[in-house]
């Protein structure tokens, strides 16, 4: 089918993969974070409307959820990477993630082997500042993931997976941050 999808089915699709709509705004900001989340190339521009080529990336996502397979690739699904305030804040737009990100998840998880968790996607300016994140932290940005198991930095290096970007671990060494922002070596913190 390579038909429109009406709003009302857009707005059903986007809240059963995760994201929060309550008025058309949110409806248009959903719409463009999911198309940035699948980046379709040059031929679809993240506009916030649903065209043939957004219709057709939303049909694909919901048919895989109802056959209860990962919505956003091929192992992970949009809703891992939602804000984890749990929508507490009312501007929270729940999930922004880049497509650069979800690329390199993949990446890890095809090299490693390792069944991956999400322990923490996008988050909004106010969960950010809850859990005592980075003030410019690329997570508000959609870039970053923070996920258990982790590997040792030298072993992503050697790949060049986080590369360009931001690569780090927390102190106890289980969770590995990883993120598509500017590259650069840098200390982990939290
Ligand atoms: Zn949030």
């Amino acid at each position: 089918m390579t038909d429109t999808l009406t709003l009302n089915q857009v707005e059903a699709i986007l809240e059963n993969l995760g994201w929060r709509i309550r008025t058309a705004g949110e409806r248009r900001q959903a719409i463009r974070n999911f198309q940035l989340a699948w980046n379709l190339g040059p031929s679809l521009k993240a506009d916030g409307v649903p065209g043939p080529l957004t219709s057709a990336a939303l049909r694909i996502s919901e048919s895989r959820r109802r056959a209860g397979k990962p919505t956003a690739s091929a192992h992970f699904s949009f809703i891992e990477f939602r804000c984890k305030c749990g929508g507490r804040y009312s501007s929270c737009a729940r999930i922004w993630i880049q497509r650069s990100t979800i690329r390199q998840m993949e990446r890890y998880r095809a090299e490693s082997g390792l069944g991956i968790s999400i322990v923490s996607g996008c988050r909004c300016e106010e969960h950010n500042r809850a859990v005592k994140g980075a003030l410019h932290s690329q997570h508000k940005l959609g870039k970053a993931s923070d996920f258990a198991p982790a590997r040792s930095v030298a072993w992503f290096t050697d790949r060049g997976i986080f590369k360009p970007g931001g690569l780090g671990a927390n102190p106890a060494r289980l969770v590995r941050h990883g993120d598509t922002g500017p590259n650069r070596g840098w200390s982990y913190s939290t």
